[in-house]
């Protein structure tokens, strides 16, 4: 399936001379949605995934679902401040922006291994933040899996030698 014709691209948002994937044209259509899930689980099915990550909001939107598609658990990154247990916290910039994301602290144990999820892959912050938190947790990160990747911001150099999904490539 070419899941690039259900992504509409908005220029300029949320600033001048950003060219945004829109996903919200995608997740509009059942059928398509849940071939992009599906899809992303036939490329991680041979991983020993223990949970995933996401950071929200969109992280959520993708990492979820795979989350129930390969039967395991899903720990919800969000900014600092939004959950209600005791956090662990790391400061992140953006393609545009700052701020700091946060975990629960009893998420994930020593030893576990992550998968991370988002829905895009700009330059590669937003996941080595949340790799970040689960280093600090003792989890392994195994893997990242993304609907998009903007291949010119280089964002799979700053993540290393983790291996990397991605179905839609800018
Ligand atoms: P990075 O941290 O890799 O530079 O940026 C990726 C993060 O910013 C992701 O969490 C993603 O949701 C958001 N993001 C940045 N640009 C876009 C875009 O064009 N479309 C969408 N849907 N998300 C974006």
């Amino acid at each position: 399936m070419n899941f690039k014709e259900y992504i509409r691209v908005i220029e300029d948002f949320p600033q001048p001379g950003i060219s945004f994937k829109d996903i919200t044209t995608l997740l509009n259509n059942g059928p398509v949605y849940r071939e992009v899930i599906q899809e992303l689980a036939r490329q991680l099915k041979n991983k020993q995934i223990d949970l995933i990550a996401g950071p929200e909001a969109r992280g959520f939107v993708i990492g979820a679902p795979l989350a129930v598609e390969l039967g395991v658990g899903f720990v919800p990154i969000r900014k600092s401040g939004k959950l209600p247990g005791k956090t662990i916290e790391a400061d992140y910039a953006l393609e545009y922006g700052k701020d700091k994301l946060a975990m629960h602290d009893d998420a994930i144990k020593p030893g576990q291994k992550v998968l991370i999820a988002d829905d895009l892959l700009a330059t590669g912050g937003t996941i080595a933040t949340s790799i970040n938190l689960v280093n600090q947790l003792g989890g392994d990160v195994i893997g990242a899996a993304f609907l998009i990747e903007l291949e010119e911001l280089n964002g799979r150099e700053k993540l290393g030698a983790i291996d990397i999904v991605s179905l839609v490539k800018y």
